[in-house]
């Protein structure tokens, strides 16, 4: 059996919003041109040196029916729920949050001379999970493996596994892989992922080319851009005069009709009808 690369199938320029009470970001998918890539509903960059794009914070707000992963490069968010969960996620941590049924939490990234920088991905929860009890994994700096390749790669493995090595986040419905990858200046790297499985690349650091299909010249691709690949065997990135650092992030698709209402992603209207009534008669969260 002959390997199929896989090939870009869009490039995504982030676009910036403003979300929570003022916090801007660059969102790459949730957006007019990648609106969803099943199961993924969201991806945002919310790395900033300024404080002013990010103080506010994301006060109070619910979330039912999805996951959501935030990854910390610099700095540090600070979490609380009004089920009692609290806590930080600082540099090189992540939270990886099974909203399912309902939690009503506040996210504020703290004000540091270094800024912060990191990234929140939602993914989405079939529907025979989306009343689940919520849960979280938090994950440590290190209890996330770095693998060093002899090319000079080095590759944090959140989730899935790579080179025999798993990492610490389970059991999550889409059977995620999440890797952060160093990639350093001429050297090539390729990782299997599934037939079937949806896959993007994010490039936040330096450049790299992809692979187009063509077989000529591939094109070089800059940071911040989002890679969205076609179905195949394997990802191949090399790198030229400079190093890349990305996030290659695959899941399965759910292949489910979604009805979507900010936070909340369920799976017909009536039930996002039923959230916002939830809501309004107070037991969205009941324990
Ligand atoms: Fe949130």
């Amino acid at each position: 059996m002959t390997i199929k690369q896989r090939t870009i199938k869009q490039l995504i320029e982030p676009q910036s919003v403003m979300e929570g009470a003022g916090v801007r970001l660059k969102r790459s998918i949730g957006t007019q041109p990648l609106d969803y890539l099943d199961p993924f509903l969201l991806f945002d960059d919310f790395t900033s040196s300024h404080r002013g794009d990010y103080e506010a914070g994301f006060p109070l707000h619910p979330h039912r029916g999805i996951e959501t992963v935030t990854y910390v490069l610099e700095g540090e968010v600070q979490h609380r729920d009004t089920l009692g969960n609290a806590g930080s996620i600082g540099a090189g941590e992540v939270q990886w949050m099974t909203a399912g049924r309902g939690i009503m939490h506040e996210e504020m990234p703290q004000v540091r001379p270094g800024g912060i920088a990191g990234f929140q991905l939602w993914v989405n929860l079939p529907a025979k999970l989306k009343m689940t009890k919520p849960r979280y994994q938090d994950i440590r700096s290190d209890a996330i493996r770095e693998i060093t390749r002899e090319t000079g790669v080095r590759i944090r493995v959140i989730t899935g596994t790579i080179d025999g090595i798993t990492g610490p986040v389970t059991g999550i419905a889409a059977d995620p892989t999440y890797l952060d990858i160093f990639i350093p200046p001429h050297t090539s790297f390729s990782q299997p992922i599934g037939r079937g499985h949806t896959a993007f690349a994010y490039v936040f650091e330096g450049e790299a080319r992809f692979h187009d299909g063509e077989g000529t010249n591939d094109p070089l691709v800059s940071h911040p851009h989002l890679v969205v690949f076609n179905d195949g065997d394997s990802a191949k990135v090399t790198t030229g005069t400079n190093s890349v650092r990305l996030l290659l992030v695959s899941g399965l698709p759910l292949g489910e009709p979604i009805a979507r209402y900010g936070p909340f992603v369920m799976n017909t209207e009536h039930e996002i009808e039923q959230t916002l009534l939830e809501l309004r008669q107070g037991t969205f969260v009941t324990t």
